[in-house]
């Protein structure tokens, strides 16, 4: 077919189509490129087509998009939509979609390849919707536990964080964005969101450069390495500029410095926000000129900018060489996937066919088995068989399906709503041990997280008298979670504690199961419980998981990668804390967690012995190589999670005692012994300095390998950087 202009041909470069179609755009077309619409409301939304020339939409109602899809393809030039939604745990909006564990669930896995096909087969349920942009991953730092976004976050580890969400760029857009089952991926907030005060959504959070550079800029930068298409910034505002206007940030860290091709959108009403409530600009024309001149590309849900923006090129005020940028950089992602050949016009039934494929609904549950985290078990786990004939399963969070799958949801109010997912479509924690578990099953529900009455305590104590154990489930719930929705205390609501107790006072042997968007504070009397099991939000298979793990089907592998606190006031209670405080407590209460980042037990013990270096003096270009034999000393097969520590001993400005660079999760047999060998390149071994700059600077370090990122988990062996290659 011969086709009309050179901008439609797909025999031709890129960068030739971007040129011949921008050359082809009036101003009001350009900055219609820039315009992300709310999809929500069917007609108000079309209409931005004709009166904005509108390039993107979010959050529209499945079955309309093919009329947005047609109803572009009829314009002038017919530019495809990027249609974009938050897919970011499975294909979230889409009801019974193969919903897997949220972020900080899928974390703890430490299983990158898992999270590359958790993102995989998140990509083929949503491509054949006609959506081709998630709004995922999150690469936000955990730090205030009272952040009500802390489950959408990969916890506190900036290195694990880029290599997550290195995993899930990579699993969301393959090798080629135009591929059948490739979508768009978005690493946000970019920078600093999650650093909000007193745990406040969207905050001004207190940062400096250095601080920014030193642990919140890397895993974006692991992001561009990985090939991210786009980034959306924060909320917040940092030393008094909203990051809509943070021209440092967004132009000349991240496209001028790192090299970032894609382009970036703000979050929701961004440059509204500067005029509404930040009151940093005066009107809509001050606020484009502004955005447009940071750095920002795409506009979410900011309808006034459309106007504002033609009015400050119109009156010379914004350079149109900024939204030609910004328009340029758009329409090369629009060639890359491919939407002009292939506008993605949605087929639903296949969608629907796909969202429960087997092999889809394995994943969920590989992810939920390996993102179990075992806090404390006494032997009680797993039940012996015969020893065991009654369970009594109890709590709030037993049956509840919307708790278990969590934030950002069907049914967790966001994106598309007024409707939730099937609870035929999720196996609860009490479907799961009636699904595995041999004998009977009792259930009560014992009282809700979000009501203080108390009288369904008596059923569940009654059903614990006649059973040989508990499993209690609790956690937290919608409501409790998510934005807008930070928590002042981590206390486990409603009157789950007093259940709990009465539960224990009947002393039947009794296993504690979390699960809940983030760390909760855990009394006594759930860690003194025969075993504790943390979930999080474990998605559709989580009840399969736990009840695997319940019967010794699954031995537990997880690690934290969050410190968990044993009283609010101890947070931020991060692992990675900068050296030179007074002591290491406080006068009523010790500084250390709970459970420390990297902590989790298994069915076995594991045995770690000769750890080594393979040099102890290394030059820049150098690797540390560390080895260490470990043993499983039990009965089961498992997994080891080996993590590895830098600690440079003298620095030039204060720095972190430890930070995470390597890490290994190795399968061992019972009895067996492997040799486990990390390495991490000498460049990692860096520090910023007062002046901002990233630099190794030679001298003594210590490389500590072992099992938590605990001292006494950890052996220290020292190596010397020399400022020459060795
Ligand atoms: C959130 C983003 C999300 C966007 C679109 C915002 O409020 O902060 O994470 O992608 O809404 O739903």
């Amino acid at each position: 077919m011969k086709t009309a202009h050179p901008y439609q041909n797909p025999q031709n470069p890129v960068e030739t189509r971007v040129d011949d179609l921008m050359q082809r755009m009036t101003l009001e077309e350009k900055v219609g490129q820039l315009m992300q619409v709310n999809g929500q409301n069917r007609e108000e939304a079309l209409e931005k087509l004709d009166s904005q020339h509108a390039g993107s939409f979010l959050q529209i109602r499945w079955d309309w998009l093919a009329d947005f899809i047609e109803a572009a393809s009829k314009t002038r030039l017919g530019i495809p939509l990027i249609l974009g939604n938050d897919c970011i745990h499975g294909f979230s909006f889409w009801k019974d979609a193969t919903i897997l564990p949220t972020q900080l669930a899928a974390a703890c896995s430490w299983n990158t390849d898992l999270m590359e096909q958790g993102a995989r087969i998140t990509a083929e349920e949503m491509v054949h919707s006609g959506c081709s942009w998630t709004f995922s991953p999150v690469l936000c730092i955990t730090r205030d536990l009272r952040w009500g976004r802390v489950g959408e976050t990969f916890g506190e580890d900036p290195y694990l964080i880029g290599e997550f969400a290195a995993a899930m760029i990579s699993g969301y857009q393959g090798e080629d964005l135009s591929a059948e089952n490739a979508v768009l991926a978005c690493a946000k907030h970019y920078a600093g969101y999650s650093e909000t005060l007193g745990g406040r959504d969207a905050s001004e959070a207190e940062l400096s450069r250095r601080k920014l550079k030193s642990f919140f800029l890397p895993p974006f930068q692991r992001a561009v390495e990985a090939g991210v298409g786009t980034f959306m910034t924060g909320y917040q505002a940092i030393d008094g500029q909203p990051s809509t206007a943070n021209r440092w940030l967004l132009r000349e860290t991240l496209k001028d410095e790192w090299g970032f091709d894609g382009f970036l959108v703000t979050d929701w009403n961004n440059v509204g926000h500067m005029v509404e409530n930040q009151k940093v600009c005066r009107d809509y024309t001050e606020a484009a000129k502004v955005a447009m001149e940071a750095g920002n590309d795409m506009i979410m849900t900011t309808p006034d900018f459309y106007q504002g923006c033609l009015d400050a090129v119109n009156s010379g005020q914004l350079d149109i060489k900024w939204v030609d940028d910004a328009v340029r950089r758009i329409l090369r992602y629009k060639f890359k996937l491919g939407l002009f050949e292939n506008p993605r016009m949605p087929d639903l039934p296949k969608v629907d066919e796909r969202k429960q494929a087997p092999a889809h609904r394995e994943v969920a549950l590989k992810m939920a088995r390996e993102s179990a985290v075992l806090l404390e078990n006494n032997g009680v786990l797993p039940i012996q068989s015969g020893q065991v004939k009654k369970i009594a399963v109890l709590g709030p969070n037993a049956d509840d399906h919307l708790a278990q799958l969590g934030d950002w949801s069907l049914g967790s109010g966001q994106a598309i709503k007024n409707s939730e997912h099937n609870k035929e479509a999720v196996v609860t924690l009490l479907d799961g041990i009636q699904n595995h578990f041999d004998g009977e099953v009792l259930y009560e529900k014992g009282c809700e997280i979000l009501s203080d009455a108390t009288d369904g305590i008596e059923a569940a104590v009654n059903a614990a008298q006649q059973a040989d154990l508990a499993v209690v489930v609790l956690g937290d719930c919608k409501g409790l979670m998510g934005e807008w929705l930070s928590t002042a205390t981590l206390e486990l609501q409603g009157p789950q504690l007093q259940l709990l107790q009465a539960v224990r006072d009947t002393g039947v042997k009794t296993v504690v199961v979390l699960v809940h968007s983030k760390p909760s504070i855990l009394p006594a009397v759930v860690t003194e419980a025969d075993a504790v099991v943390e979930l999080f939000n474990p998605g559709i298979r989580g009840g399969d998981a736990f009840a695997e793990i319940l019967t010794g089907q699954t031995n537990p592998s997880g690690k934290l990668t969050v410190s968990v606190p044993r009283h609010i006031g101890q947070c931020p209670v991060f692992y990675n804390q900068v050296r030179g405080q007074h002591g290491d407590r406080y006068a009523d209460l010790t500084q250390a967690p709970l459970y420390p980042f990297g902590y989790g037990k298994s069915y076995n013990t594991y045995r770690y012995e000769n750890a080594r270096l393979k040099q102890a003096q290394l030059g820049l270009q150098d690797h540390v190589e560390v080895s260490v034999d470990v043993t499983n000393e039990g009965d089961y097969d498992g997994y080891e999670i080996v993590q590895a520590y830098i600690s440079d001993l003298y620095t030039s400005a204060t720095w972190p005692l430890k930070e995470l660079k390597g890490y290994a999760r190795v399968k061992l047999a019972p009895g067996a012994t492997e040799t486990v060998h990390i390495r991490i390149p000498v460049s990692a071994c860096s520090i910023v300095t007062v002046d901002g700059e990233r630099i190794v600077e030679p001298g003594e370090f210590q490389c500590l390998v072992g099992a938590s990122s605990r001292d006494e988990d950890l052996v220290a062996l020292d190596f010397i950087v020399l400022p020459t290659p060795s």
